[in-house]
């Protein structure tokens, strides 16, 4: 799995609803890239603060922000 990959799975992933296969093959992505675990670790702590403090779900303009911020720093890179 590459970056955009990690990107495009990454909701499903902190979800909890990523295919078991894909999640781990994820995983293996996470232990030897350090731009997408700081990513995802990022991305997490955000969701659990939010959910903390809300009884819903990340709304859909939250995450389309999120992604689109995510993929315009891989364009970068
Ligand atoms: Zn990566």
């Amino acid at each position: 799995m590459k970056c955009k990959g990690v990107i495009r799975q990454l909701c499903d992933y902190l979800d909890g609803e990523l295919d078991p296969a894909l999640a781990e093959e994820l995983e293996k992505h996470l232990e030897h890239c350090e731009d997408c675990h700081l990513v995802v670790d990022t991305t997490r702590k955000t969701i659990e603060i939010y959910c903390n403090t809300e009884p819903l779900p990340l709304p859909a303009d939250v995450r389309g922000r999120l992604e689109r911020a995510l993929a315009d720093r891989l364009r970068e890179s």
